[in-house]
């Protein structure tokens, strides 16, 4: 059965293929000879001068032009005319490279003077659970006054940012003039900013996820993720971790990597840190720790990024004490402790930020000490009001909480802010 089913396909095969062959040979003698014209190849794949050209621009003009677009939403418009300039001289007559270059020079001449005193409000680390920070416990008043919930922040940042605020370095405050002899002095500079915005500094103190904070709803501590992010470790109530965004540096980074023309040229905040339970979470104050030397190491690196990314540290005193009342020698222990253990992880600042908010006076044995440590700018707590003041060797800067106790109890003192109605959390008890 099988042969004879093989022999008859064979047979087919052979007779398919004679009937084909002669269908072939009638065709190529009904065709008309190819001729030397159509040998040319005009028809062939290779592509015209224009293709050519139009593949290098897609290759070589639009990543510039993307990248460009970019760094001019964050206002880094000088940069964005560089990197246009470096598009192939082929393409520097490009209209939409010209018109990108007009544009951005446009912007940055149109860039106003701010006149009025620049406003810096500040935070504490963020409540994650409410119904953990305000569970009745002997925190939970001081949560209600101090602290600033995570859902309270968001709508914080969508209402400045609705109403033109923009975040900016508090060193745009002032310049620095060297004269002939090398002395500084400080003068007094309106922030350049476009018109129509509002220029704002931002603080957050502390940002050690203090021992008596755990249990309470908060943040654990800052670290680096897989992407070389800062994010928070979080542990909820039923001890899952979480890593994401949990207190106000990672939760402003994405903000204003959602809304960049949030931030002048990447400004972010300054982290006022302290350091008698170490900082950003860990406990680099256990000087005997077995785990100090990895604890370090976490806390440089994830500094570096944060300054990498916009933000800025701030003395806030080694040990949070009351610096307009404690001894002189104490101010200079507790500075220098600072600079040993904290400043040694997260780099020297110029920016002093009172514990408290309580200032020293101007001038003052302390204050003559202060800058002999390198601080030029001092920051107070004054909620009503901006106010700046820049003398040839400081800054005085206050600032205003935007935590329960001010938006509950004295909303009109941030009302050019923002309107605490769409702010304050329906979860706050009432402050006692
Ligand atoms: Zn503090």
């Amino acid at each position: 059965m099988k042969k004879k089913y093989l022999k008859e396909k064979i047979l087919l095969t052979i007779f398919v293929l004679m009937l084909s062959l002669s269908a072939c040979q009638n065709t190529t003698q009904e065709v008309e000879p190819i001729t030397e014209e159509q040998q040319q190849p005009t028809t062939t794949l290779e592509p015209t001068k224009e293709e050519l050209s139009r593949i290098r621009r897609e290759e070589d003009v639009v990543p510039l032009l993307d990248k460009a677009k970019q760094l001019a939403l964050g206002y880094y418009y000088e940069e964005a005319i560089a990197i246009l300039r470096e598009v192939p001289k082929e393409f520097s007559q490009d209209k939409e490279v010209t018109e990108a270059i007009e544009n951005y020079t446009q912007a940055m001449d149109s860039f106003v003077p701010y006149e009025q005193p620049v406003r810096h409000i500040f935070f504490h680390s963020l409540i994650v659970d409410t119904s953990r920070a305000f569970d009745g416990d002997y925190m939970s008043n001081g949560y209600n006054y101090w602290m600033t919930t995570v859902d309270e922040f968001y709508a914080i940042l969508e209402e400045l940012y609705a109403n033109q605020y923009l975040l900016i370095d508090i060193h745009e405050l002032c310049k620095e003039v060297t004269d002939e002899n090398g002395k500084v002095t400080l003068v007094a500079a309106q922030p350049l900013v476009p018109e129509g915005k509002i220029p704002l500094v931002l603080s957050v103190d502390d940002v050690s996820y203090y021992d008596y904070m755990e249990h309470d709803g908060f943040a654990k501590k800052l670290l680096l993720d897989e992407n070389g992010d800062v994010k928070n470790l979080y542990i909820d109530k039923d001890g899952i971790e979480h890593i994401g965004d949990y207190d106000v540096m990672p939760i402003l980074d994405t903000f204003v990597k959602e809304h960049p023309d949030f931030s002048l040229r990447g400004a972010k905040g300054i982290i006022a840190a302290t350091g008698y339970e170490g900082t950003l979470g860990y406990r680099v104050n256990q000087l005997e720790s077995d785990t100090i030397e990895t604890d370090r190491e976490a806390v440089k690196s994830i500094a570096a990024r944060l300054k990498e990314t916009g933000w800025l540290f701030a003395s806030h005193g080694y040990g949070h004490r009351h610096t307009a009342t404690i001894s002189y020698n104490s101010l200079v222990s507790d500075t220098r402790q600072w600079k040993d253990e904290i400043a040694s992880l997260v780099g020297d600042t110029d920016i002093y930020i009172y514990p408290y908010g309580e200032e020293i006076a101007y001038p003052s044995q302390k204050l003559t000490y202060l800058q002999s440590e390198g601080f030029r700018y001092f920051c107070g707590v004054w909620a009503s009001q901006a106010f700046v003041v820049v003398k040839d060797d400081y800054v005085r800067q206050t600032r205003c909480n935007l935590d329960g106790f001010t938006m509950i109890s004295k909303p009109e003192a941030v009302e050019d802010l923002l309107d605490v109605k769409h702010i304050v959390d329906a979860s706050r008890p009432a402050l006692e």
